[in-house]
């Protein structure tokens, strides 16, 4: 028996955008499965998830990392959030997605989400001038220099952290904007990219923060000619991965057409600032898909259009969005007859 520091983090309350939160419960090692960590509770009153005078709310672990930051044998913890009597919180997006991903389990759904985000030192993108604006975006996009690129060394050990960990993390680039970046999450299915995109969420910001550096996944960061920031999330059935795939690709763009606001209405707040039909977006008033389209809602890669199956990319949601409530749309409507 050892004492492990076990970091539990879950989504709170916060409306329209919940925000991570964590506290640190020691406990005793080894461990080795989820079932070794008890559940816990919080002052949910503080969090927007219940009022003063009925103030307790549970935690429930549901998935854990080996802690890349504090090292040794300690984890990262994150929960589902349940009422005092073990009933679903309101807040609890994961447990409508538990529910989702069983009812479509057959269909193999995976995803890889694209996360992209904005450091700010103080009150400005970091590495932008005190007064005014940087030259304008052009050369920023995967560039190298200092006098290109803002952050790199936060982006790294963030990386490493997040390998570290052993989620399915598959890269990192700078984005158009200076100061902007991105990484990528997947192919998985849908509650494990969800519950990684959360995961190294939580990591960026710790990681950020022993630098005095913020990161904000606001989709529109600063008004004008920048670009925002999105969260495009490329998504597959089994039977789009197999030979004769477009047409069931091209038939799961025609049903999200059809229900383009109810997605929108879960795909993250101010989403209209950034998607405007600029900046490599489709307007928010308008649905279309096109082979290889930047300018589309859904993007449907050029290798995917040349072999004939492969995946789709849902260009629409916002870098804030949750994804459990993305994956879980995107299944229902392309899946079922949401
Ligand atoms: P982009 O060209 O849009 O910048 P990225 O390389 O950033 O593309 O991201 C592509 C994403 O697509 C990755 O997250 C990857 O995991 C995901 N992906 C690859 N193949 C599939 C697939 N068959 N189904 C779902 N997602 C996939
Ligand atoms: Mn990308
Ligand atoms: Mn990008
Ligand atoms: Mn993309």
């Amino acid at each position: 028996m050892y004492s492990i520091m076990a970091e539990y983090i879950w989504i709170d309350g916060q409306k329209p955008t919940a925000k991570l939160r964590s506290k640190t419960k020691v406990v005793r090692g080894p461990i080795s499965r989820i079932e070794d960590l008890p559940d816990w509770g919080f002052d949910g009153s503080s969090t927007q998830q219940a009022d003063g005078s009925k103030s307790d709310c549970q935690l429930k672990p549901v998935f854990f990392v080996k802690d890349p930051i504090r090292g040794g044998n300690h984890v990262l913890v994150l929960c589902e959030v349940l009422n005092a009597d073990g009933t679903v919180h309101v807040s609890n997006t994961r447990a409508h997605l538990r529910e989702v991903a069983k009812m479509y389990e057959h269909e193999e759904a995976w995803f890889g989400i694209e996360q992209e985000y904005t450091f700010f030192d103080g009150a400005k993108p970091l590495g932008w001038p005190d007064h005014g604006f940087p030259g304008p975006q052009g050369n920023y996009y995967c560039g190298v220099g200092a006098d290109e690129v803002f952050g790199r060394a936060i982006v790294e050990e963030h990386m490493e952290a997040c390998l570290e960990a052993g989620l399915d993390f598959c890269g990192i680039n700078a984005e158009v904007m200076p100061g902007q970046w991105e990484f990528q999450i997947g192919p998985v299915g849908p509650l494990e990219v969800s519950d990684q995109i959360w995961m190294a969420r939580w990591m960026l910001y710790r990681i950020a923060e022993d630098h005095d550096v913020s990161a904000t996944l606001y989709p529109k960061p600063v008004k004008g000619d920048w670009n925002g920031a999105g969260a495009h999330t490329n998504f597959s059935t089994k039977s789009m991965r197999e030979p004769g795939g477009m047409s069931v690709i091209t038939a799961a763009c025609e049903k999200l057409g059809r229900r383009h606001a109810d997605h929108i209405a879960v795909y993250g707040a101010h989403n209209e600032e950034r998607l405007t039909g600029q900046h490599e977006t489709c307007s928010i008033n308008e649905f279309r898909y096109g082979v290889s389209d930047r300018g589309a809602s859904i993007r449907i890669p050029m290798a995917t259009s040349n072999v004939g199956y492969g995946y789709l990319e849902d260009r629409r949601p916002a870098a804030n969005c949750d994804p459990y409530q993305v994956t879980a749309a995107l299944m229902k409507t392309v899946c079922g007859n949401w």
